[in-house]
């Protein structure tokens, strides 16, 4: 059979993320970046693909089965994605939860009028966290769901504790609370703010001469970013820094915790330990551009979510191999 014809739009952590994931799916094949940025400035990791200006794209509407939109969500996507649905299939990670609604409006209309299938909010949150929370208070409804993040590094906090007197270099993980998790495995339903939930942990390069409980307190004080939370500070020197702190790793877990019939007990839990974050994201943007192919090569038109996929078009496989295989 021919491969699915997948194309980049926007090349950061994301793109680089998709190149990547797209090399490990035989029935995919990559067929060009496009940029904003001058293309003989990009980079690729190892494809020898070309870069094309973003200016260009509409050129290329008959050489591309589905377009995999890399930009930010704050400004690049609400600007790009309904730009492209007007030329391609699409598949972005928009994540700003409280924007998805107007998102999906602004896709819909293009997409419909193109006749194109324009996909929103993949990745794994939103999306396999958004499809497993979904599970979970359909499957339960009677009970809590709970959605924990971490380990993973953020980055507005770590620009706040770059930013304290005497401090070189730092970055900031957002961990889930161990105790808060064993509450919640435990049935217990209990009621948790953000703060409960979520304890904090840095790791600074002090500048030569700084004090160390100085800066410790400078950040376990720092109103709204620290002081609300549980929070470590650890000091290293700069080889460690390297080498164990310039990785993108997330994750964490989506629990649902409710009873069924005679009062019976019931959990259900997804987890996710990730190294990388984008490379993460974007095997998930890689696998449903392949669903989005599908739906849109048997006439499915406008803006979907993960809700809307039958989970079957994410494989590879043909049913009959999925029911062989996996039931
Ligand atoms: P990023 O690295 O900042 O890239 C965003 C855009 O910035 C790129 O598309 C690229 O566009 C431009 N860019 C990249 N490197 C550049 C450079 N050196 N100089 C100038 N411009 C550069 O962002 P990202 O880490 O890929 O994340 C993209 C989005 O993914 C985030 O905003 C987030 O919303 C989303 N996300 C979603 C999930 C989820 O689970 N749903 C998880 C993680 C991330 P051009 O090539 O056009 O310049």
């Amino acid at each position: 059979a021919d491969q699915i014809r997948v194309a980049i739009a926007g090349y950061g952590n994301l793109g680089r993320g998709v190149e990547s994931a797209v090399a490990q799916n035989p029935d995919m094949q990559l067929v060009g970046v496009f940029s904003r940025r001058d293309p003989a400035s990009v980079t690729l990791l190892d494809s020898n693909v070309p870069v094309y200006p973003m200016a260009d794209i509409e050129q290329y509407q008959n050489e591309v089965d589905v377009m995999i939109l890399c930009g930010g969500s704050k400004t690049d996507l609400p600007e790009q994605g309904p730009y492209l649905a007007q030329f391609f299939n699409t598949v972005d990670s928009f994540d700003t939860h409280a924007k998805v609604n107007e998102h999906h409006a602004a896709l819909d209309e293009p997409a419909r009028k193109s006749g194109k299938v324009a996909l929103l909010s993949v990745g794994w949150d939103p999306g396999m966290f958004s499809l497993n929370r979904m599970f979970g208070e359909t499957i339960l409804p009677e009970g809590e769901t709970y959605t924990f993040w971490g380990k993973g590094l953020s980055q507005g906090h770590s620009d706040a504790v770059r930013r304290v007197s005497g401090v070189k270099k730092g970055v900031q993980y957002t961990l889930p609370s161990e105790e808060a998790i064993a509450r919640v495995r435990n049935g217990e339903q209990p009621e948790l703010s953000t703060r409960e939930k979520h304890v904090r942990e840095c790791f600074v390069v002090l500048e030569d001469g700084a004090d160390e409980e100085a800066v410790r307190n400078a950040i376990v004080t720092m109103p709204d970013y620290f002081e609300p939370f549980d929070t470590t500070v650890n000091f290293i020197d700069e080889a460690t820094f390297a080498a164990e702190h310039s990785a993108m790793p997330h994750g964490g877990f989506v629990i649902r915790s409710g009873e069924t019939g005679t009062q019976s007990k019931q959990t259900m839990e997804y987890s996710l330990a990730l190294g990388s974050n984008p490379e993460f994201t974007a095997s998930v943007l890689v696998a449903y551009a392949r669903a989005v192919h599908k739906m849109a090569s048997s006439g499915d038109v406008g803006a979907k979510t993960v809700f809307d996929v039958p989970p079957g078009l994410l494989s590879p496989k043909s049913p009959a191999q999925l029911r062989k295989d996996l039931l």
